[in-house]
Parts: C-alpha cells; structure tokens; sequence
C-alpha cells in the first residue's frame, strides 16, 4: 500500500530554496546584512543645488545568506534651503511636491533612521552598507549633516561601492547602475532614480554578483 504520509509544503520550499543555494557559487560572508542605501537629493538642470539636500532616505536589510530583503527603512524629507522641487528633479526621481511637503526635515528622519539601525538592524550585528558609488556616503551625507550640525555617525563610515565588485567579477568598471543591471543579465524594475527602487535594483545586483560567487568587503572608510 502506497504511504500516504503527506509532507508540509514550507518543508518542500525550504528544500528547494536550500538546493537552488547550492547550485550556485555563493561565498560565506562575513556580514549578517547588507544594507542597501541610495539618496535621492534637490537638483537642476543647470550646475550644482548649493546646499544639495536629501529628498529620498531608503535603505534595505538585505540578508547575507538568503538575499531577500528582510526589512526596510523608507521616508520622504522636506528639504529646507529649496524647499520647493524644480520640474527638471520631479521629472528625473519622479518624486512629488507633496511627497516631499509631507516628509519630515532630515535631523528628524535621521533620528528614526538611527532608531531603525538599533531597533531593527541592530548594532551589534555586522551590516555593510552598500552603495551604488561613493556620493551617498562620501559626499551627500556628510554635507547634509555639517549643515545640520549634526555628527555622521561612526557606521556610515564605511560602505561598499557595488561597482568595483561588478568590476571584480566582470573585469569591467562601469559608471552607471543600467549597464550593470545589463551586463548581469538582470531586468530592471521601477522607476530609475526613485531611491526605493534604485535600492531594489542594487539589491539584485548583489544577489546576482554573490551567485558569482562575490565576497563583499568594504571599499572605503572616511575618518
Ligand atoms: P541616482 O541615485 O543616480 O538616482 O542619483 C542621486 C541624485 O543625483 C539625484 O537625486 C539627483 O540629485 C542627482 N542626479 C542624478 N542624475 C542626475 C542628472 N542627470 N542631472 C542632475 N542631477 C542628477
Ligand atoms: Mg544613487
Ligand atoms: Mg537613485
């Protein structure tokens, strides 16, 4: 007689999940998480927004041994030097009037930001930050908070810039995130320049540069 013993569904997905792991080439890293970050900020056509200000904060939790995003930390911010949005950065980010009038100043949403990193990312487990270039963290971050007079605190020092494990994995350096969104293969979602969807797509650079067998370290630390 034929055993009918049934076996749980989640049991079978979980052992699928678990082969498809195998089969590809993934490394152990040496992160609990990557957070993935990409600010969108005031801009023109013409020359520099001086201040430049944040308008968009997502990052994602991304987990280092399964990829998926098991988090997220998400707000619009009113900027305050330009507080209204010049038609050439609402046409660019898709980002609207009212969903920056209905965003917090930025010292308030870097505070939940860093709520956030303690409550739900907790700060001691090992996270990296992951970034799509060096202009998040090396340049719109620290200016933003010197004009807030506010401290970049010590874990946003440190950052991986995605590009240079493209470029490990593919020899190539590449300067946007479409060619390496080509270059893996991979299909674009969202809307370009949408910070939350930029992260989404980043994040699947990542699975798909960890399915060959990348391994994530930082490259680089400010002071
Ligand atoms: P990204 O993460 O590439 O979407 O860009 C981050 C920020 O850089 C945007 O929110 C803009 O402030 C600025 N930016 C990006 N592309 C352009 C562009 N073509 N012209 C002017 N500013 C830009
Ligand atoms: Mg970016
Ligand atoms: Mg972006």
């Amino acid at each position: 007689m034929a055993n009918k013993t049934r076996i749980p569904l989640h049991h079978i997905n979980s052992h699928i999940k678990l082969q498809q792991s195998m089969m590809t080439k993934r490394k152990p890293q040496s992160y609990d998480y990557f957070l993935v970050l990409d600010f969108e900020a005031t801009c023109c056509e013409e020359g520099k927004m001086r201040p430049q200000e944040v308008i968009e904060f997502p990052v994602l939790k991304v987990n280092a041994k399964t990829y998926e995003i098991d988090s997220s930390f998400h707000q619009f911010v009113k900027p305050k030097h330009h507080p209204i949005l010049s038609r050439f950065c609402m046409d660019l980010t898709s980002i609207t009037q009212e969903e920056v009038d209905g965003g917090k100043p930025f010292p308030e949403v870097f505070k939940d930001f860093d709520k956030w990193i303690k409550e739900d990312v907790g700060i001691n487990n090992k996270f990296l930050f992951v970034t799509c270039g060096d202009w998040d963290l090396k340049t719109m971050l620290p200016s933003q908070c010197a004009s807030e007079n506010l401290q970049v605190p010590a874990y946003c020092k440190k950052w991986l810039n995605i590009k240079k494990s493209y470029a490990i994995v593919k020899g190539e350096y590449i300067k946007g995130m479409m060619p390496m969104i080509k270059g893996l293969g991979l299909t674009h979602t969202g809307r370009l320049h949408r910070g939350f969807d930029d992260c989404k797509n980043i994040a699947n650079i990542l699975k798909a540069l960890a399915d060959h067998g990348c391994t994530f370290l930082p490259t680089m630390t400010i002071e």
